[in-house]
């Protein structure tokens, strides 16, 4: 009993002893590194815990939500199939901003430091530029790109499926966080030449055969962190479409050739 007593004092004075520890720690911007106390410059200053005011304004200013465009060649596309690409040329992306600048940054910060909130938070700003590209949003499901498990265990969250989980929820749309899966293991995309990063990803997810049902006949919003060659959303979609999706989209933060 005392012993239940003085744990619970411990707990308390540590929870104390934690937010005093907030209070006093410096504050500063995931994605500039600018203290918060720093800001000298006359603007207002937000209780923002990640981004500072600057970031916030700059990456609202520069990512306004881009597409339909093909993820091949970077080309808007209107809806229909590719004019310049030849097949695979009817895959559809929308994206938010080039992966550039703030954006770039902000993603590096949340894919690989742990910085899972920022992803969540770059969600929340760029569904509502993405959403007003999209025409149909009937029927919709969101399913995220997976990682293969041995990745997901190194970095214990799959970016992907954190910010398509977040978009379900903003946008009350159904999410379904397993309907792909790797079937091997791939090297990092972007440590590989352009030309060897459609081999990596051949033929390298499947839809789950419990879940098959519950993707044939929808339209799916594939959800990604970035899009770069396009190869690895196109393997993914073909998986989906393979099981009788009706059709597949394409939903990414970030866009580069
Ligand atoms: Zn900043
Ligand atoms: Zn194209």
């Amino acid at each position: 009993m005392l012993a239940q007593a003085w744990h619970k004092t411990l707990r308390g004075a540590l929870g104390l002893y934690l937010d005093f520890q907030e209070f006093l720690a410096p504050w500063s911007c995931l994605c500039c590194g600018r203290e918060r106390d720093s800001a000298d410059d006359g603007q207002s200053v937000s209780d923002d815990k990640l981004l500072c005011e600057n970031c916030i304004e700059s990456l609202n200013n520069k990512n306004v939500g881009f597409g339909p465009v093909c993820p091949f060649c970077g080309n808007p596309n209107g809806g229909g199939p590719c004019v310049t690409c030849h097949p695979p040329a009817h895959l559809h992306l929308y994206y938010w901003g080039n992966y550039e600048n703030e954006l770039q940054e902000c993603i590096l910060q949340f894919k690989f430091h742990g910085a899972r909130e920022l992803g969540i938070r770059l969600m929340e700003m760029a569904h509502g530029p993405m959403l007003r590209r999209l025409t149909r949003l009937e029927n919709q499901l969101i399913v995220p790109v997976p990682l293969h498990k041995r990745r997901q265990r190194q970095r214990q969250y799959n970016q992907s499926e954190l910010l398509a989980r977040r978009l379900a929820e903003l946008c009350g749309m159904e999410f379904c966080p397993n309907g792909l899966k790797r079937t091997r293991a791939t090297f990092q995309q972007a440590r590989l030449a352009e030309d060897m990063r459609w081999n990596n990803v051949r033929d390298a997810f499947a839809v789950p055969p419990p879940l098959v049902p519950g993707i044939a006949g929808r339209h799916i919003l594939l959800v990604d962190d970035i899009v770069t060659t396009g190869a690895t959303v196109y393997e993914a979609s073909e998986a989906l479409l393979s099981v009788g999706a009706a059709r597949v989209e394409i939903f990414s933060l970030a866009y580069t050739l």
